[in-house]
């Protein structure tokens, strides 16, 4: 028998409109604090690193500085690498292991490569525990000009001067239970369409670019990543999430054309991390150490493999 699943807002088969939209916005409850959790981090780091408040977030009342972290000291003849976590706000391993990554080991990169990290694309987002931005967009489906979510217009501003000359560029996520509980169903009943029950992965997974696959990059990764928590196994169908697994640990995605983040840069190197937070097999301590791995591990075989 086929589940039937309902979303509380709007009427099945109607795509929202604008007071749908507001509907979804009153349920949204703040639940922590991007100053205290993000911004003061990030201000710690001000007397080893050039912060720049690269834009300001007006969202439901309140304003957000978007912090991009660079390494001191630019030099224009290294390549450059770019980390970005929290364009899902509530994929709290991707904010708080790109912290942890600068905070532990991006010093260790200095004369070597350029680095722009950007901890938390999303701050509305990351006080609210959502997928989609103050206004019922997914920032991760709207990196292009002229984009209707300020955080991902905002971003493709900061990295527009660099298309083309990054050299790798790892985009920190999570895939969490909540994703088949609220995120899905809501995506479908906001578009109007039915909601199709799928599974979660059990485990740590890459996206890579379909359009420009960088297979032995994906599988560096994973293997630095395999030192941290499990990666996750194909379902039974040989897939993952409704993709076919490439191989251990890797689904692909045309990046660019589906608007993703990192299809931004044009890197030769560009991965997109998943940590499945919510597995009994693993802790928030491990999720923010597979992140950190995973930059680790995409620097080192970038600078190797130039
Ligand atoms: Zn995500």
């Amino acid at each position: 028998m086929q589940q039937i699943l309902s979303y509380p807002i709007g009427i099945p088969g109607q795509p929202w409109g604008d007071a749908e939209r507001a509907a979804w916005r009153s349920r949204q409850l703040r639940q922590r604090s991007h100053a205290d959790d993000v911004v003061t981090r990030v201000d710690a780091l001000r007397d080893r690193f050039d912060i720049e408040t690269y834009a300001t977030l007006d969202a439901g009342g309140r304003s957000y500085p978007l912090l991009a972290i660079r390494s001191r000291d630019w030099n224009p003849d290294l390549p450059i690498g770019v980390v970005t976590g929290g364009v899902h706000g509530y994929e709290t391993s991707g904010i708080e292991g790109a912290l942890a990554f600068v905070e532990q080991c991006a010093a260790g990169y200095a004369g070597r490569i350029n680095l722009l990290v950007v901890p938390c694309v999303s701050p509305w987002g990351y006080e609210h525990v959502q997928r989609w931005n103050v206004d019922a967009i997914d920032p991760n489906r709207s990196f292009r000009a002229g984009s209707p979510a300020q955080e991902s217009a905002a971003l493709v501003a900061l990295l527009a001067p660099l298309r083309d000359s990054v050299l790798v560029h790892v985009d920190l996520h999570e895939t969490t239970d909540t994703d088949e509980s609220e995120f899905r169903p809501a995506l479908a009943a906001r578009d109007g369409m039915p909601f199709e029950p799928g599974g979660i992965p059990d485990g740590f997974y890459l996206v890579d670019d379909s359009e420009h696959p960088q297979p032995a990059f994906q599988q560096a990764v994973i293997a630095a990543v395999e030192r941290v928590t499990h990666i996750a196994p194909a379902d039974a169908d040989g897939g993952m999430i409704g993709s076919p697994v490439v191989a251990h640990g890797v689904i692909e995605y045309p990046l660019e054309r589906l608007g993703l983040c990192a299809g931004i840069t044009g890197a030769r190197y560009v991965t997109t991390t998943e940590v499945y937070p919510d597995s009994p097999r693993t802790t928030p301590a491990q999720c923010n150490a597979a992140q950190v791995a995973s930059i680790v591990a995409a620097l080192d075989y970038a600078l190797a493999h130039r």
